[in-house]
């Protein structure tokens, strides 16, 4: 199948989620994880109408951005992975949105390196609401500290939270941790944060993040398809 069927049909499975949630799916972005596949397959996407795409690594999403620089008005970059603090400098100069904060340090030289007069980067705080000791993210104990560190940042718009849950089987398994960042942030927008953006669901939990009040799904292998790692 062909990134355009592919497409489709994560489109549609949002629309169905959302109908089940008598949600609206035009309150859920699709976020385009390129990681791994070339800049064609970006642009094939793109002349299909996605415009919001994820990147994991700098150097691979630098590259993609600037083959794809004719239409960079229109696109959206998202950075989704761990990020080190040598390399903040080229995010903050050329990246949309970075979802993986778990360290005010990260926050800080983000906002310190957003060149002078760009629209403040947007962020979300990664949450570990699993605990798993190998994944990244703070601990839901620790979010709230941070989220308001991080929204006092001047280069910085704080949007919401981001989680990578553990895999399970079921959909009421499934929903158990999309569930826990859902009311993690209902919390932090109750204690004056104004937050709009949950970001969780992958290809494989894309259901039940959308039932849980997901407003944004990061898909990466049900559009482009199966990766093969090089990282
Ligand atoms: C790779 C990745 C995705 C996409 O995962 P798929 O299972 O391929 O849809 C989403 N979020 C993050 C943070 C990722 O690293």
């Amino acid at each position: 199948m062909s990134i355009a069927q592919h497409l489709e049909e994560v489109r549609q499975r949002i629309a169905q989620a959302a109908k089940t949630a008598s949600r609206d799916a035009a309150d859920v972005t699709l976020l385009a994880v390129s990681k791994t596949f070339p800049a064609d397959d970006v642009r094939a996407a793109f002349e299909c109408g996605q415009r919001a795409f994820g990147e994991n690594y700098v150097q691979e999403g630098i590259a993609k951005i600037a083959a794809l620089s004719d239409v960079r008005a229109q696109i959206e970059w998202h950075f989704i992975g761990p990020l080190q603090s040598n390399k903040t400098k080229v995010v903050a100069e050329q990246f949309d949105w970075v979802h993986s904060i778990d360290r005010l340090k990260i926050a800080e030289r983000l906002s310190a390196q957003r060149p002078e007069g760009s629209r403040a980067l947007n962020v979300c705080i990664q949450v570990n609401v699993s605990g798993e000791d190998s994944k990244s993210g703070v601990s839901p104990d620790e979010a709230a500290a941070l989220a308001h560190a991080v929204a006092a940042l001047p280069g910085l718009r704080l949007r919401g939270l981001m989680a990578i849950p553990e895999p399970a089987e079921s959909l009421d398994e499934q929903r158990v941790p999309h569930a826990r960042l859902r009311e993690l942030m209902r919390a932090l927008i109750a204690d004056g944060l104004p937050l709009d953006t949950l970001s969780m669901g992958m290809s494989a939990d894309l259901e039940a993040a959308v039932l849980e009040g997901a407003t944004m799904v990061r898909i990466g292998t049900a559009i482009f398809g199966k990766r093969t790692y090089t990282h």
